[in-house]
């Protein structure tokens, strides 16, 4: 079976309607989704929508948590913050209704999913390097966690012997003895100097996860995020891939 694990839409419709259709020619039956539907762009009740019609397990990232009222902006830079009053403004109650049934984690076959870290799910850290890596081991029983947040796409690897190491292949063949936390990178914002959308599957008849790299009219989006007066940095990073 093949499964697709995507996150940090970030109400990027263009970005997420593609890779949809890339998941659907990839043949994955289920897909799971690992938080921040919304903030940064323009369309957070169409994306809500779509990751409700598409998405199996749904889960809460610190952006949507905003948008639920149910923390501040306190902790975000001034872009995140103006985007996520915008969003506030121009979310439908419908779609705060549906990220309200969103969860902070969930297990699924041998994998654990969450938006940040195992640790702490609802405090929003972020995982870079293999010293953040290695507690996390420690907060999940599963073969694989999987996260997003920081929109960098990773692997970390825990070897038999309780060795990190970090990679970042596109396609990796997960071993029986090794234990692994995977970044699945950002659907609608990517930040690695890639500007293609980015998400993740795994075959589970050979213990294959691959990730895929998908274009999209970014051209569309940054137009649209500008009629909405959304701010330019957030506009511009979308073609760097930053
Ligand atoms: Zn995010």
């Amino acid at each position: 079976m093949r499964i697709a694990i995507i996150s940090d839409v970030h109400a990027n419709l263009e970005a997420l309607e593609q890779v949809l259709r890339d998941s659907e020619k990839q043949g994955a039956e289920i897909i799971h989704f690992l938080g921040d539907a919304v903030g940064y762009g323009c369309n957070p009740d169409e994306c809500v929508k779509l990751i409700g019609k598409h998405c199996d397990i749904k889960l809460l990232g610190n952006h949507d948590y905003v948008a639920l009222g149910l923390e501040s902006t306190e902790s975000f830079n001034k872009a995140a913050r103006d985007a996520l009053s915008w969003t506030q403004n121009a979310i439908a109650e419908a779609t705060v209704e549906a990220l309200a049934n969103f969860e902070l984690e969930a297990n699924y076959l041998d994998y654990h999913l969450v938006h940040a870290t195992p640790q702490s799910p609802d405090k929003w850290q972020y995982l870079f390097d293999t010293n953040e890596a290695r507690e996390q081991f420690e907060f999940f029983s599963q073969s694989i966690c999987f996260i997003g947040h920081s929109h960098f796409p990773s692997i970390f690897v825990r070897d038999s012997d309780g060795a990190i190491s970090m990679h970042m292949k596109s396609t990796i063949q997960c071993q029986p003895d090794r234990r692994y936390i995977i970044n699945a990178g950002s659907v609608g914002q990517p930040r690695d100097k890639d500007n293609r959308a980015c998400y993740v599957i795994i075959d589970t008849e050979n213990n294959e996860i691959q990730f895929r790299r998908v274009t999209y009219d970014i051209d569309a989006t940054q137009e649209k995020m500008r009629k909405a007066r959304l701010p330019e940095f957030l506009i511009e990073r979308l073609a760097a891939g930053v």
